[in-house]
């Protein structure tokens, strides 16, 4: 088995049927992101840039933070790599940054929230990203997204960046997509409306469950309602790579979910385009990936969406009979 998985890793993710599903790595340093290829990543699914900002009195300068982003993105060798713009506040509170006490962290100033208050930090990191778009294939991802002001206002920011590049001279990708992460439910609910100023999407599960059940992520005690498994989250996720597919936009999955077993068929059979993980779960991912039938995942999908208990649903999910024969 170990040496299957091993002998998988520089082949493409794909079902036996050929379907393609992307398996990328989620990272937050250039060490990881070494790793992430040298398990087989076919990009870098989200790179969780906030690490760069935590731990320490000042803000990154742009120096740093564009010579970090050139080198993941000449490491990536013009595979994809999806850098998340800075998700502080919540349960990532830093010094320099006065969010300030609030009662709900995770309902408050965070992310996105936080950039028009500190947009001169957002526009230096996005330039910062720019100049990686020059030496590699970089994107954009906004985290904590809700209506789809805040993405015309990433996109006005963005607009400005690239005309103050454009009078110095300096080299980015002027094409560079522009994407959202799905992890607020509203979002589910303005697709159509979003999709026309977002390039693509990506499910981050981890807050998607925890605001779709309102239940804390870290919270031991409400574990059982922050349920995977329940059917009005399975259709949600149905719901939201047709909504995003019917745009003809691309969908995919960066939570701690993108990596579960009983989820790939599943997901699979959904249609999504990327499933991104930790890096020493792609191998795995990809070797079970390349045992489906395609159309037996997508036969998983219509029964699964149509159960109605979060036990059955777990039945289904781990029983299924998606294997290619
Ligand atoms: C998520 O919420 O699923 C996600 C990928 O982002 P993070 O875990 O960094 O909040
Ligand atoms: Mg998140």
């Amino acid at each position: 088995m170990q040496q299957q998985m091993l002998a998988t890793v520089n082949q493409t993710a794909t079902s036996a049927d050929g379907h393609r599903v992307e398996i990328a790595a989620n990272i937050a340093s250039l060490a990881e992101a070494n790793a992430a290829f040298d398990n087989g990543a076919e990009g870098i699914g989200l790179f969780r840039t906030e690490m760069s900002f935590m731990d320490r009195e000042t803000p990154p300068d742009y120096a740093e933070l564009a010579e970090l982003y050139t080198q993941v993105a000449i490491r990536a060798e013009n595979k994809p790599v999806i850098f998340r713009t800075f998700d502080i506040g919540g349960d990532k509170p830093v010094d320099y940054l006065s969010i300030g006490d609030e009662e709900n962290p995770f309902l408050g100033f965070r992310a996105v929230r936080t950039y028009r208050r500190y947009q001169d930090l957002f526009a230096m990191q996005l330039q910062a990203i720019l100049t990686a778009s020059a030496h590699g294939n970089a994107k954009i991802m906004i985290p904590m997204i809700s209506n789809v002001e805040e993405v015309i206002w990433c996109r006005e920011v963005l607009a400005g960046v690239m005309q103050e590049m454009n009078h110095a001279g300096l080299a980015y990708n002027a094409g560079i997509e522009l994407g959202v992460m799905l992890e607020v439910p509203s979002v589910i609910f303005a697709i159509p409306e979003i999709a026309e100023y977002a390039d693509f999407f990506s499910v981050g599960s981890n807050d998607l469950t925890q605001y779709f059940f309102a239940a804390d992520r870290g919270n031991r005690q409400v574990a059982e309602v922050y349920d995977n498994y329940a059917p009005s989250f399975i259709r949600a996720m149905q719901f939201a790579a047709q909504e995003v597919h019917r745009a003809g936009k691309w969908i995919g999955i960066c939570g701690e979910l993108g990596a579960s077993p009983d989820f790939l068929p599943l997901f699979t059979g959904m249609g999504f385009d990327e499933l991104s993980m930790s890096n020493t779960a792609i191998p795995g991912v990809k070797h079970a990936l390349r045992e489906l039938n395609f159309t037996k995942c997508q036969q998983l999908a219509q029964q699964t969406v149509q159960l109605k208990r979060s036990a059955a649903v777990k039945a289904a999910l781990q029983t299924p009979d998606v294997k290619a024969v």
